[in-house]
């Protein structure tokens, strides 16, 4: 979801942006909420032409199967990808290709004479790093153009630095069309949103750790005993599964008496855009870092791994939120006890929902220059109108 979200946004944007846009899927996908939301977006944007995308086999039920589902598609570039995308009437001019298929379809694509961009689904700070990688990393420098969700409050001197060659030379010229705003989605379940609408303006902490990550049993419970320590209501998100195969839970939505806890799939954006929100502990995933700063939402940064270590550091250095050291995950996991995590919870929803915090604090002035990013005239407005001009 990380990857797909994204790209389904970029996808609208360009839509209403009166490009033609035909969206490459590949079928079957790996979770219910990939199908949802490819479904969500097609009839929300009928102009989009789907296409889809079938590959071959590949191990649904190994230890990630997030991973063979990719090794699969990069596997049918040659094979799959070039026939489909020579019969495609009338041709397209361009392709933007996710990063973790770049080094094998950006190849595909020049054969056809497409000119292929490549669409970095993290931070510029990440992909400033993640160019030097082997593989889809070295690919970069193939591409005719990067495309970024973030925008220049939020990485402004990483991107100056990566079109300015002193990343690495020969890199593509970089593109901040972020954050890429949610098109019309499924709207919060009506006991979320009936709960949420019952609290007061900004008294409320939202926690998820994205679509992907699991904490450990012994981390789930302090959690829950910080979140009640906190005295603050909360809407939380559990997942026990680093995969969800199968999304209806026993007891999907439990409302307890200072809080919610869901177990299935939320709207996080209809989440984020509620008055009653004040904070949002969160793993730092590059989409739910931008969805708050889209929002103005301060954020307590919990990152578990990948890049989000390296967004949490973004996160904070840009003022839209905290990072405790809290983090980590896997084999070396530090569990952080109910007592602090219930006082410093308590301590940030306080300094972010008292009467006149929000003006001009960190990530309120975050919310307010992201807004003006993608609003006409805006930074990230214009590169996006830019790319497609070229
Ligand atoms: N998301 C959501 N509901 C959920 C879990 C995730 O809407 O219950 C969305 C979230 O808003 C974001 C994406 O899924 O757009 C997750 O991407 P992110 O980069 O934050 O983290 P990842 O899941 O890739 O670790």
């Amino acid at each position: 979801m990380g990857h797909l979200a994204p790209f389904l946004r970029l996808a609208s944007a360009l839509s209403s942006h009166n490009c033609e846009v035909t969206l490459i899927t590949p079928r079957p996908t790996v979770s219910a909420s990939e199908s949802r939301n490819i479904s969500a977006l097609l009839s929300a944007f009928p102009r989009i032409r789907p296409i889809e995308f079938r590959i071959p086999h590949y191990d649904a039920l190994g230890a990630d199967p997030f991973y063979a589902h990719n090794e699969a598609m990069r596997a049918s570039a040659h094979g799959l990808l070039s026939p489909l995308l020579s019969s495609l009437s009338p041709a397209p001019s361009a392709i933007v290709i996710d990063i973790s298929l770049a080094s094998a379809f950006i190849p595909a694509s020049k054969k056809l004479n497409l000119r292929a961009f490549v669409f970095f689904t993290s931070s510029a700070t990440m992909l400033s790093l993640f160019a030097y990688y082997p593989r889809n990393g070295r690919a970069l420098v193939d591409a005719e153009g990067i495309v970024l969700n973030t925008f220049e409050a939020l990485e402004g001197d990483t991107l100056a630095a990566l079109n300015g060659g002193r990343v690495l030379p020969g890199l593509p010229p970089v593109t901040a069309v972020g954050p890429l705003e949610p098109f019309a989605g499924g709207g919060l379940c009506a006991r979320v949103r009936g709960w949420l609408d019952r609290q007061p303006a900004r008294s409320v902490v939202y926690v998820s750790f994205g679509s992907r990550a699991a904490m450990s049993e012994a981390q789930i419970e302090q959690l829950g005993i910080g979140l009640e320590r906190s005295g603050c209501g909360y809407v939380w998100v559990v997942k026990t599964k680093a995969v969800d195969r199968e999304e209806r839970a026993e007891e999907a939505v439990e409302v307890r008496e200072k809080g919610v806890v869901v177990r299935e799939w939320v709207e996080q954006e209809a989440i984020l855009a509620h008055e009653a929100v004040a904070l949002f502990v969160s793993h730092c995933g590059w989409n739910s870092v931008t969805e708050a700063a889209l929002r103005g939402v301060r954020v307590l940064a919990w990152p578990l791994g990948m890049d989000q270590m390296s967004n949490a550091g973004t996160v904070e250095r840009c003022g839209l939120g905290k990072w405790r050291g809290w983090g980590g995950g896997g084999d070396g996991e530090v569990v952080v006890g109910g007592e602090e995590i219930g006082e410093v919870v308590r301590e940030m929803v306080a300094e972010g929902g008292g009467a006149g915090a929000g003006v001009g604090v960190g990530w309120a002035r975050v919310g307010e220059e992201a807004r003006r990013a993608v609003g006409v005239g805006g930074s990230s407005y214009a590169g996006l109108v830019g790319l497609i001009e070229e």
